[in-house]
């Protein structure tokens, strides 16, 4: 069922404990932690506890837990101290644009500088 925890998703584990996280934030529905493999001096990511394949079936099922995500992003890129500088939130979609889990997650990159349009 939708949003139900998927027993093979590791952002479902990560969201319920059971696999280990550099978590900086947690909410009672999301989950903010580094990115394993960092892009940027600043690269977090901000999930949703329940699972979403992606944001466009997020933001179609809970538009309010888009919305926490959205903030959360905002949250940790003040807690990373790089508003001023500029961050950027990236919403993967579909293996050819490089969504490797499928569970809803939005990148936090900030502390360098972002080259536009994106690679
Ligand atoms: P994406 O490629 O957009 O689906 O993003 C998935 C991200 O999850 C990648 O940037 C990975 O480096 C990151 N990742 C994979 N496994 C872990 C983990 N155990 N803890 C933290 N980040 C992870
Ligand atoms: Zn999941």
């Amino acid at each position: 069922m939708a949003g139900e925890p998927q027993t093979d998703c590791l952002f479902c584990k990560i969201a319920a404990g059971e696999v280990p996280a550099d978590v900086l934030r947690e909410t009672e529905t999301t989950v903010a932690f580094r990115d394993i493999n960092p892009q940027a001096p600043t690269h977090v990511l901000v999930i949703p506890k329940a699972h979403y394949r992606d944001a466009a079936a997020l933001a179609a099922a809970e538009p309010a837990l888009t919305a926490d995500i959205l903030r959360e992003a905002g949250e940790v890129a003040a807690e990373e101290k790089v508003v001023g500088t500029g961050y950027r939130i990236v919403f993967n979609t579909g293996s050819g644009a490089g969504q490797t889990v499928f569970h809803a997650h939005a990148h936090v990159l900030g502390g360098r500088g972002l080259n536009w349009p994106p690679g």
